[in-house]
């Protein structure tokens, strides 16, 4: 089996304004000092407004962050008002776009043919995906929640190769764990990401199982990823709320000390 380097992300979402992103980030850079990124990789997701000063920190402090953007345009170039392109955000160094987060499907209207363009507009400019899917409360309700996930999924991977799908982040985000305070248990965590995992081995293989990395998502906390990153399916953790503190994103990136 392949060990795949855990992952937390932050999603910083629609907060700080490049002075206040500077300051997190150099904050974050010191909180991380001698972290050993074989182990552990820690990557921000700032506006993309932050991103060229986010860029300059972290090259300046040679700090062990990566980067990447909340969204990504699903074309390469020219005239859609108000989009970036992967290689734009490659250009500054990012490494990584997420893409189908569940605000861009709610107040977006992202739908399964956006996220597959997005995905592979990323994955075309060099850039690592981070796909999220994850349900809603009423299908959770209903029981419907692995049903309801793969068939975003599989929508958002649509066309794609085994090795592209090896190389990509898929972040299981139940929608009403998403800044409630309300996290999935690490049972419902690992059954959706061993779903999820299941799902990729059947379409694609095992080489693409094992590589590809399924992180949970939906309050996280320093406090519960631990217990979350025992389960053999987790793979990292997305972070909205609790990546807007230094010490406290910096805690969940060293879960295991
Ligand atoms: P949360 O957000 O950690 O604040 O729940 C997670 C996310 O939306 O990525």
């Amino acid at each position: 089996m392949t060990t795949r380097t855990p992952l937390m992300a932050g999603n910083w979402k629609m907060n700080l304004d490049w002075k206040q992103g500077l300051s997190l980030v150099e904050d974050l850079g010191d909180a991380l000092k001698g972290l050993d990124t074989s182990a552990v990789e820690a990557v921000v997701l700032p506006p993309f407004v932050d991103l060229r000063t986010v860029q300059t920190a972290v090259d300046a402090g040679k700090l062990p962050i990566g980067y990447g953007s909340q969204d990504i345009s699903a074309h390469e170039s020219g005239a859609y008002t108000g989009e970036v392109s992967a290689s734009m955000l490659s250009a500054l160094g990012a490494s990584y776009a997420t893409v189908g987060h569940s605000e861009r499907r709610e107040y977006h209207g992202e739908t399964e043919q956006v996220t597959n363009a997005k995905v592979k507009a990323a994955l075309d400019g060099g850039l690592t995906p981070i796909l999220c899917v994850g349900e809603p409360l009423e299908e959770r309700k209903a029981g419907k929640q692995v049903e309801y996930t793969l068939a975003q999924l599989e929508g958002g991977l649509e066309g794609l190769s085994a090795e592209q799908v090896g190389s990509l982040v898929v972040a299981y985000e139940p929608v009403w764990a998403i800044g409630t305070g309300e996290v999935a248990t690490p049972d419902d965590a690992q059954e959706v990401c061993g779903a999820i995992r299941d799902w990729v081995r059947t379409a694609h293989g095992e080489a693409a199982a094992d590589a590809v990395r399924v992180l949970y998502g939906g309050s996280v906390k320093s406090s519960n990823v631990a217990e979350l990153m025992t389960k053999p399916d987790v793979d990292g953790a997305l972070v909205g709320g609790a990546s807007l503190k230094a010490d406290e994103f910096a805690k969940i990136v060293r879960y295991l000390e």
